[in-house]
């Protein structure tokens, strides 16, 4: 496994392997590496020759401060889960080698002032900012996204389709625990107590979703959504709502739609969507 920081070099190593024809998959993180990134990475290794992965925690996607201060990083069990994963590359450049002459931000401009949009403004143009640039270094064939982060996948198709046309986004089911919630990075954030709570949560979420009738409409589906989520008595959540797997719009029958949410456990975010 090769860790390498600069982008002169990472150029070189890829330029090597597309001289010779390879096939080059990509995996953006921001580290604190899981099983859910191992999955994505599992899926690369078995389209391409060569996968490499970045581990970037890009403040420009972060709305406060604290947040990007406070997000989990530890290096050293990342290499660890690197070798174990038989990764070819960890690429790691420092902010400044990313943003030193780029300082402009991209506007996304799909799937605004719902879900996360309307809840972490200018998140998004922070996400394909920085995928940019990535995209314009990392020349690879196929790019990889969990469907953990559903609305990000749906705006990043859209960017790559107008931006880098000849890239294959392949998106890759969510990995979850034994107890059903999604690896994540935040997860590691909660207390013993905290990650309880969220698995009870999460599993009466799926007992919920289980009992609904089949037959009704997204917007019926979100009345009881809302009188579910207010008897759950979690303190704090920024949205909790079916919506079109598709258009991510209110439209359509219940078998359409994924439930969406964000709740907090303490100071810590956590997302994930359901199928239905
Ligand atoms: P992050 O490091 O959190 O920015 O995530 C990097 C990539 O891994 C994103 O495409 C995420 O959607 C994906 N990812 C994170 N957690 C999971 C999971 N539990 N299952 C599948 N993909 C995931």
């Amino acid at each position: 496994m090769l860790i390498i920081k600069d982008i002169s070099n990472l150029k070189l190593y890829l330029e090597a392997y597309e001289s010779k024809g390879y096939s080059i998959g990509y995996i953006p993180t921001m580290g604190a590496l899981h099983s859910g990134h191992g999955e994505l990475i599992k899926q690369s290794q078995k389209d391409n020759q060569k996968t490499v992965v970045s581990i970037f925690v890009n403040e420009k996607q972060f709305n406060s401060s604290e947040d990007f201060k406070n997000y989990p990083r530890n290096k050293g069990k990342d290499y660890e889960f690197s070798d174990q994963y038989n990764i070819d590359v960890i690429f790691e450049p420092t902010s400044e080698e990313i943003y030193k002459g780029y300082e402009d931000i991209l506007k996304n401009k799909n799937f605004k002032n719902i879900l996360c949009d309307a809840f972490r403004p200018s998140h998004f143009d922070g996400v394909i900012t920085v995928l940019n640039r990535f995209f314009s270094i990392v020349n690879c064939n196929k790019v990889y996204f969990g469907e953990k982060d559903y609305q990000q996948i749906k705006i990043v198709e859209k960017f790559i389709k107008e931006s880098y046309p000849n890239l294959k986004l392949i998106s890759v089911p969510t990995f979850r625990t034994d107890s059903n919630i999604a690896f994540s990075s935040r997860n590691e954030k909660l207390s013993k107590t905290q990650l309880q709570e969220f698995e009870s949560f999460h599993n009466s979420t799926l007992e919920f979703i289980l009992k609904l009738s089949k037959d009704i409409s997204i917007k019926e589906a979100n009345i009881l959504s809302q009188e579910f989520i207010q008897g759950q008595g979690i303190e704090k959540f920024d949205y909790f709502e079916f919506r079109n797997a598709s258009s991510l719009d209110l439209e359509g029958n219940i078998n359409d739609a994924r439930l969406f949410y964000a709740i907090y456990q303490g100071q810590t975010r956590l997302i994930d969507n359901i199928i239905v």
